[in-house]
C-alpha cells in the first residue's frame, strides 16, 4: 500500500492499474514492503480511476506474483530489529491478469480498511504481550531482590506503578478482545480496534517503563 507520497493518506496512491484487454498493467512505485525477499506474492493497492466530486483516487486491489517482468526490488536499511525485511517496489508497466483484481475495481479502499481492522486487533495483540513479559520480568525481579531483608517489590513505590501497569494492560487486553469479537460476529469492529491498538499500545509503553524503573 505504502508509497512516497502515501503513508497513512491513502487517497493520495498515485500507483496505477489501466486496463488493457484482458490484462491491468501496473505503474508506480511502493515503499516499506515487508517481506518481499519471501514472499511469492504481494498484495497491491493500486489507483485504477479518480472521483471526480472528491478528487481522492479510487482504488483497486491487485495479487501480484513477484517475479512478474517489469517488478524491481531494492532493500531498505532499517534500524528496527525483525524478523522480516522492507524494501522499495519498482512497478514498470507489469502485466496483471484480469482475474487477480481482488473484488470489485473501484472498491479498494473499503477493502484495505477491512484489511486493516484485524492488522490493528493483532497489533494490539502483540503489545498486550509485549506488556505481559516485561510485567513478568519486573515482578520476578521485584520478588527475588532483597535489600534490607526485605524484596523491593514489598515497597509501594515500586508495587503500586507495577500495579496500575497491570491493571491498564488488561484493560486494554478486554478492549482487544472485543474489537476481536466483533470483527468475528461480522459487527463494523473499526472504532473498537482503533481504541484497542491505542490504548495496547499506551499500556505496553507503560508496562516497559516501569520494568525498567524496578
Ligand atoms: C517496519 C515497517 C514495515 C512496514 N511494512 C509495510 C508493508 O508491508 N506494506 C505497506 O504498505 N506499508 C508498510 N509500512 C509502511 C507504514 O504502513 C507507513 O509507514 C504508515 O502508513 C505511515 O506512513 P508514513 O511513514 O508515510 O507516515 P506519514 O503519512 O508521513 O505520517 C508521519 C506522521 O504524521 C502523522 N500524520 C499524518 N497525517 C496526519 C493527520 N492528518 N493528522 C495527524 N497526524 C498525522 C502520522 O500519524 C505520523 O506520525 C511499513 C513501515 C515500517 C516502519
Amino acid at each position: 500500500m505504502t508509497e512516497p507520497d502515501a503513508g497513512s493518506n491513502s487517497h493520495n496512491i498515485s500507483t496505477t492499474a489501466t486496463r488493457d484487454g484482458d490484462i491491468y498493467r501496473l505503474n508506480g512505485t511502493k515503499y516499506y514492503i515487508s517481506g518481499c525477499d519471501e514472499a511469492e506474492a504481494v498484495l497491491v493497492v493500486t489507483r485504477t480511476s479518480r472521483d471526480e466530486a472528491t478528487g481522492y483516487g479510487k482504488l483497486s486491489l491487485f495479487v501480484v506474483d513477484l517475479d512478474s517482468p517489469g517488478i524491481d526490488k531494492t532493500l531498505i536499511p532499517v534500524e528496527i530489529t525483525a524478523p522480516e525485511k522492507q524494501f522499495t517496489l519498482f512497478f514498470d508497466n507489469v502485466e496483471v491478469p484480469r482475474e487477480r483484481l481482488l473484488g470489485e475495481e473501484g472498491e479498494g479502499l473499503r477493502q484495505v480498511f477491512m484489511g486493516l481492522n484485524p492488522e490493528r486487533i493483532m497489533s494490539a495483540a502483540m503489545a498486550v504481550g509485549i506488556g505481559r513479559y516485561a510485567l513478568s520480568k519486573a515482578t520476578s525481579y521485584a520478588t527475588e531482590r532483597s535489600v534490607w531483608g526485605t524484596p523491593i517489590g514489598r515497597h509501594q513505590g515500586l508495587a503500586h506503578p507495577l500495579a496500575k501497569a497491570k491493571v491498564d494492560l488488561e484493560m486494554a487486553k478486554l478492549m482487544y478482545q472485543k474489537a476481536a469479537w466483533e470483527y468475528d460476529n461480522d459487527i463494523d469492529a473499526g472504532e473498537a480496534a482503533n481504541m484497542s491498538k491505542y490504548a495496547a499500545a499506551e499500556a505496553a509503553l507503560a508496562c516497559l517503563d516501569q520494568a525498567i524503573q524496578t
